[in-house]
């Protein structure tokens, strides 16, 4: 293995590489009915609008994985916020804050047929202020008659407006050019882990009891802390004080104030889990001990271990075992929880307040494993001493070498094998195992790659 090709496998050297939070944010903004949706669908490729309007629903942030011409980020709808008491200007400069906060570049949409409006100018002056860059999207130009109103949105005072059409596809090719020309390759440092809470999502099928234990869990430490010194706050995240501890509980306004919505609201329930696990490090599977494990409850757990976060279990509504319950549960995580026997398990009780407090020890062992690293040297030293025991089978008279193995990244651990052929899929999950025996590895899934030398 040459220098170079270790080097490739960890450029920047975070150990980040692959992990899906090491792509740049770019967050669209604007007031209501400029056509940010509309755009966004454009930008991923859809045909038809994923989020729909409907009446008395917020449509919060999602994040979304995008890609144009090759270039992946990530993308985030910060949506229609609600006019809240405060009206609608704050509330859209609120987004703008938000976007600040989260984003590497900032998408602004405007309606180039209505013009400036006094939110636009709102908006615009939050974002000169921010210090990220930022292109202006004049939409709803869907011929060139519509040129003419473009111009007049220099005045936004951030730089060349983008004629687009988000509705025809007129324009969004450029658009899309210019916008990759300003987001950076790699997001900012510090967003996540260093400096900062670390970042929670606590996610399960409706009615396990998220919003009650988040309720037992700010009550637990009186404090839920809005604001913290030299902290900017997403409106839709929580701190919450555990222990001596902050903890920064991602999208939970969904959790606090609660919106019953029919059409739909399982798609957009499944967004939302998605988009929290994404901008978490950790997530807490919360599961209802009182009720078998589902089918809804299987995938909560598959979103976590694919976006590659730390996992903890959490069984709910334990105040309201039995026996014969217990028996049953016991079971069901023999044959169901095989593959995440590695994420810690607690029994809580939302109710009772139950072992509430034993969920930030936890939570701190399984971010313990997802940024654990084995140094080269000591990995090399094992790996030959498993190969040594247990060789690879020979497949078809011939048998496949582990030259060199090394960690390329944590958050969560990807290994990389070097060999001479391919690596059985029982051959790796026999590697994944014994990994976990001599290292630890608790809370979080393990990536294996392997790399056949010729
Ligand atoms: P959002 O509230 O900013 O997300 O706006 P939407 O994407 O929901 O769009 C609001 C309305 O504007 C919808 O009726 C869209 O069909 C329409 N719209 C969006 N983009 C365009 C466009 O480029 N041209 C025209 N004519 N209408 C558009
Ligand atoms: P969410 O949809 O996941 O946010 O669930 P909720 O917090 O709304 O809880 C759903 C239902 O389960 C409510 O009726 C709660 O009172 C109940 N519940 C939540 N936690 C517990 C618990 O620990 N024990 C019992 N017995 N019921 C609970």
């Amino acid at each position: 293995i040459t220098d170079a090709e270790l080097a490739a496998l960890d450029d920047d050297g975070d150990g980040d590489e692959g992990a899906p939070v090491s792509l740049p944010v770019l967050a669209v903004v604007g007031r209501p009915n400029v056509g940010k949706s509309t755009l966004v669908n454009r930008i991923l490729g859809r045909r038809e609008a994923v989020v729909q309007d409907v009446p008395g629903v917020t449509r919060d942030r999602v994040a979304y994985d995008a890609n144009w011409n090759g270039r992946r980020f990530t993308l985030v709808d910060t949506g229609g916020w609600e006019p809240d008491a405060q009206g609608r200007a704050a509330a859209i400069a609120n987004q703008a804050r938000y976007a600040m906060s989260v984003a590497d570049a900032v998408l602004l949409v405007v309606d180039a047929r209505v013009g400036i409006t006094d939110t636009d100018a709102a908006v615009a002056r939050v974002l000169q202020r921010g210090g990220k860059p930022v292109v202006v999207a004049a939409n709803k130009v869907d011929d060139t008659k519509g040129e003419a109103d473009v111009a007049e949105l220099w005045r936004l005072g951030l730089g060349e407006p983008w004629p687009v059409s988000a509705l025809h596809g007129r324009g969004s090719g450029d658009l899309l050019d210019k916008v990759l020309e300003v987001l950076p390759e790699a997001p900012a440092e510090g967003r996540f882990g260093t400096g900062g809470p670390r970042r929670v999502a606590l996610v399960g099928r409706p009615n396990v009891g998220k919003s009650s234990l988040l309720n037992a869990l700010t009550k637990e430490d009186r404090a839920v802390v809005d604001s913290v010194a030299g902290t900017t706050v997403d409106p839709v995240d929580s701190l919450v004080e555990l222990g001596d501890e902050v903890w920064r509980f991602v999208d939970t306004a969904g959790l606090r104030k609660k919106v019953t919505f029919s059409s739909g609201a399982e798609y957009y329930a499944s967004l939302r889990t998605a988009a929290a696990i994404e901008a978490a490090e950790v997530a807490v599977v919360l599961l209802d001990a009182s009720e078998p494990l589902s089918e809804q409850d299987q995938r909560v757990i598959t979103g976590v271990v694919e976006a590659g976060r730390a996992l903890v279990i959490a069984f709910n509504k334990w105040d309201l075992m039995d026996e014969d319950r217990r028996e049953l549960l016991d079971r069901e995580i023999d044959r169901d929880l095989q593959r995440v026997r590695w994420a810690p398990r607690i029994n809580v009780s939302a109710r009772t307040r139950r072992a509430v407090d034993k969920l930030a020890p936890m939570l701190h062992t399984a971010l313990e494993g997802w940024e654990q690293r084995i140094p080269t040297g000591r990995l090399n030293s094992w790996m030959s001493e498993l190969v040594a025991a247990h060789p690879h089978p020979v497949r078809g008279g011939k048998q496949t070498r582990i030259l060199f193995a090394t960690q390329a990244g944590s958050k969560p651990p990807r290994f990389v094998l070097f060999t001479t052929g391919p690596v059985d899929v029982a051959y790796q999950r026999y590697i994944e195992r014994r990994l976990r025996e001599d290292f630890g590895f608790v809370g979080t899934p393990i990536q294996i790659s392997v790399r056949i030398k010729e």
